[in-house]
């Protein structure tokens, strides 16, 4: 791939400067790439509508071919381009969670390419609710294609850096915006069956959604590590947001998560490695000594969630070898933690 000249601009995430959106929108309008910030993690973003921007993204990004990309949208009316119909119970979740993290999955008009889709017959569509994300779309007058900013198979971007790490000189420009918000990808929710099923956790809870819908399944192939079930979303059966270092995820009370966390580490670093553990505000003070890095507080695992990504890269700077990992209880955002958690480690939970 030919290297591009990438320009970096920096944007007021809470007031947006019309002039440099506009920039960036011109970029989109032209077939361009441009990587900005949204509430979850940082897109890359290209005209959803044209095939040759669309083979861009997959280009930087190294994404396989049949991976769908999800569609960004600034308004509703966007929708009717792009989707057959709009199912009943769609209206309440797009009233209460749009704009925000949840992805919806609908049947696609043939407006939207196959290269978005992967050849599926549905498409994924979100209105996010980042200033930066919602004005660029706007001034783009176009629905944006745009999966997360990072090199496929790395943890998602949750800043400009991680952006400029992994897409610098592959793309048309960086939006500098700061760090996201949720830090996790936006949750996948398929309603074109007959009970609604979360394909991928993320920033809305399932617990959130029972609050609109009377009943919310998660898809089988999250539940079980099986590899013989296939995943109805396509990006969920490839490695994710893989650290150079291997993962180890430590379960259970909190005590014995300490207990085993330092014998492992004592096992590993007495193996010649270099060991990190993601330790939490509860935990720390029982790790004297050792190579660690403060997640957040187990009391709010959303401060987990916000910073899982980043950690991952930091301990990759370190060029640590096995990163132990302090597992969360899977409820709330917790679903989405442990699941960015597993995919990272490979499925090694101890
Ligand atoms: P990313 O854009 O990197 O956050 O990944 C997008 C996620 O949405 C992947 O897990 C895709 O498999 C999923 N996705 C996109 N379009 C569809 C679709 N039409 N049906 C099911 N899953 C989808
Ligand atoms: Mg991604």
């Amino acid at each position: 791939m030919e290297a591009k000249d990438t320009k970096i601009i920096k944007i007021n995430p809470h007031n947006p400067e019309i002039e440099k959106i506009k920039e960036a929108a011109e970029i989109i309008k032209n077939g361009g790439t441009v990587a900005f910030p949204t509430e979850t993690v940082y897109g890359l973003g290209a005209n959803a509508l044209a095939d040759k921007a669309i083979e861009k993204i997959f280009l930087a990004k190294g994404r396989p071919q049949d991976n769908p990309l999800i569609i960004h949208i600034s308004s509703i009316d966007q929708l009717n381009n792009l989707v057959e119909s709009i199912p009943d119970r769609a209206y309440p979740l797009m009233d209460r969670f749009w704009p925000g993290p949840l992805t919806l999955i609908f049947n696609r008009t043939k407006i939207v390419p196959d290269r978005i889709t992967g050849g599926l017959s549905t498409v994924a569509i979100r209105m996010p609710s980042h200033n930066i994300a919602l004005e660029l779309i706007k001034y783009s007058e176009l629905p944006i294609a745009a999966p997360s900013a990072n090199t496929s198979g790395k943890p998602s971007p949750t800043n400009s850096s991680h952006v400029i790490h992994d897409l610098l000189g592959k793309v048309d420009m960086i939006i500098d915006g700061g760090s996201t918000g949720i830090g996790l990808e936006s949750t996948v929710l398929d309603i074109s069956g007959e009970i609604p099923t979360i394909l991928r956790p993320g920033g809305v809870t399932i617990e959130d959604l029972l609050t609109i819908l009377p009943k919310v399944e998660y898809d089988k192939a999250l539940e079980i590590t099986d590899r013989e079930i296939v995943p109805k979303s396509p990006g969920q059966k490839y490695k994710h947001y893989s650290p150079d270092a291997r993962l180890i995820i430590v379960k259970g009370e909190v005590d014995e998560i300490i207990q085993k966390t330092n014998n492992l580490y004592s096992k590993y670093e007495s193996k010649g490695m270099k060991v990190g553990i993601i330790a939490t505000k509860q935990t720390y003070d029982k790790y004297r000594g050792k190579n660690i890095i403060i997640a957040g507080d187990r009391n709010m695992p959303e401060t987990i969630g916000a910073s899982l990504f980043n950690i991952l890269r930091e301990f990759d700077e370190l060029k640590v070898d096995i990163i132990i990992a302090e597992g969360v209880e899977e409820k709330g955002i917790g679903k989405a933690i442990m699941n960015r958690m597993r995919k990272a480690a490979d499925g090694k939970v101890v």
